[in-house]
């Protein structure tokens, strides 16, 4: 696609948008205007290309489309039928899956999909044969309120928040908190790392119906052939949740024992984060489990975003690409770089360094906490989001470490020089952020101070990166 053929979509576009709500247009430019001139480390972002974008921007977005492929509670949806296939199709030869699910709206909705398909099959109940949608009514009361009991106690051990694993996996606010009967397995004290026998010890005593691996924030690759022998001993299911690190699976820089999909029975994933695709969500499923995914709807979801699924198609087709599994080392290779930048400069990482596409800073060493960190780096245009380190002694809320992910940069071209630029300039700030006092004079978790002529001079070096590795280059909005 041309630079001018996508200028002229756009501007074209927000001149629509405009004679309809000017606030809109002028929101959605901004937008572009603030993404391009700030350095963005959040791990769980990126930049679609504007192919993936435009899909998105689509009459299939009027279409109501219940059901699966060939099976539609609504009329008319042979186009939606085309799209989903497609979609399903690229999903399942890029990732080598027997089945794909591309209907899920989120990450949230693929692990809810996920969870109802282990439920509605591996839970021994007399009941489980009516529960299937069509004889849902044959049901009388008692058997319901026997089948809640059932479901109710079912039992899933996932990694915990602050080691790293996601509010899906049994946190208790969640509602996989609630639903499960749930314990947490951490990471080893002393390394930061994921402890194998630790985890099979706790599944052990605990026999999970669901064991889930995966994470948000933990910075090292996991063996998912070590996780899957685990379940096997204990007869769990093996739910892998990749929605961080889907992009280096599909790049094929995860393969062997770190590619979950052979190895789990139920892969889930985001396809918006590494993979570079729409906000969306997706599961990948053994034969075993393929009609139980199928019911994601009308189990958790309704009708799917027939766009987004559109754009899924597009996304998946441009990472069974040689130039997608570049990226995806890249992205690698640059989160090296800039933990190597980092210590280099003396700051502490949790597990010491990185093997994926995060690097998690503590940042109790510079007397901050990560709520402190964050807003000071905002403040110079470094785009980041606090996190939980393990044992945090800050809770979740204001934290003692921040997450950085390299995928979004990376798609704008940043290399090993540039990573280690982002480094040294995020070491400027917090070094040069004192922790501010509460009104009482107290010391406070929020308030900062950061230094004069800070700010300035680290957007300056940013600006002097970002304007070399342009966002979406050639795009110009009239
Ligand atoms: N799973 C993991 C591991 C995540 O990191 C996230 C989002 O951050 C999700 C699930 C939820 O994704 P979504 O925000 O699309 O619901």
């Amino acid at each position: 696609m041309t630079d001018s053929l996508i200028s002229s979509a756009y501007s074209q576009a927000l001149e629509v948008i405009a004679s309809v709500e000017p606030r809109i247009a002028e929101a959605t430019r901004q937008e572009l205007a603030d993404q391009r001139s700030s350095l963005k480390l959040i791990a769980s972002e990126n930049y679609a290309s504007p192919a993936v974008l435009m899909t998105m921007g689509t009459w299939f977005s009027d279409k109501y489309a219940e059901g699966t492929v060939g099976h539609r509670f609504y009329a008319g949806c042979q186009n939606v039928d085309t799209v989903e296939s497609l979609a399903a199709e690229h999903a399942r030869e890029l990732f080598g899956a027997p089945y794909a699910y591309v209907q899920p709206h989120s990450g949230i909705d693929a692990n809810l999909v996920a969870f109802w398909s282990i439920l509605a099959n591996k839970v021994e109940s007399p009941y489980l044969e009516k529960l299937q949608a069509k004889n849902v009514n044959e049901l009388s009361e008692a058997d319901w309120e026997t089948l809640r009991h059932e479901f109710g106690n079912q039992r899933l051990l996932g990694m915990s928040l602050d080691a790293g694993g996601h509010l899906t996996h049994g946190f208790r606010p969640n509602i996989s908190g609630k639903m499960f009967h749930q314990q947490q397995y951490g990471t080893d004290p002393g390394t930061g790392l994921l402890d194998y026998d630790a985890v099979a010890a706790k599944a052990r005593e605990f026999k999970p119906l669901v064991l889930v691996a995966g994470y948000s924030a933990y910075p090292r690759r996991v063996n998912f052939a070590k996780m899957r022998e685990i379940a096997d001993e204990v007869g769990a299911v093996l739910m892998v949740d990749m929605a961080h690190f889907a992009g280096l699976v599909a790049g094929k820089v995860f393969t062997g024992e770190e590619n979950p999909v052979p190895y789990a029975h139920l892969t889930t994933t985001t396809t918006h984060k590494s993979l570079r695709g729409p906000r969306g969500g997706m599961v990948l499923a053994q034969e075993e489990f393929a009609s139980d995914v199928d019911r994601g709807c009308p189990m958790v979801l309704g009708g799917p975003l027939s766009h987004v699924m559109a754009a899924k198609a597009v996304a998946f087709a441009e990472a069974r690409t040689p130039d997608f599994q570049a990226y995806a080392q890249r992205i690698a290779d640059n989160a090296k770089s800039l933990a190597e930048g980092f210590l280099t400069r003396g700051a502490n990482l949790v597990t010491g360094g990185t093997d994926n596409h995060i690097v998690l800073l503590d940042v109790s060493s510079f007397g901050l906490t990560g709520r402190q960190a964050e807003s000071a780096l905002l403040d110079a245009g470094v785009v980041t989001n606090r996190n939980s380190v393990p044992a945090d002694p800050n809770g979740a809320w204001y934290t003692s470490g921040i997450r950085l992910g390299t995928p979004a940069l990376t798609t704008r071209g940043f290399g090993h020089d540039e990573f280690d630029t982002v480094a040294e300039l995020i070491v400027d700030v917090l070094s040069n952020t004192e922790a501010g006092t509460t009104k009482a004079g107290g010391p406070s978790k929020a308030s900062y101070v950061l230094g004069d002529g800070v700010a300035d001079r680290v957007t300056k070096r940013s600006a002097e990166m970002l304007d070399k590795h342009p966002l979406y280059p050639g795009l110009v909005l009239s």
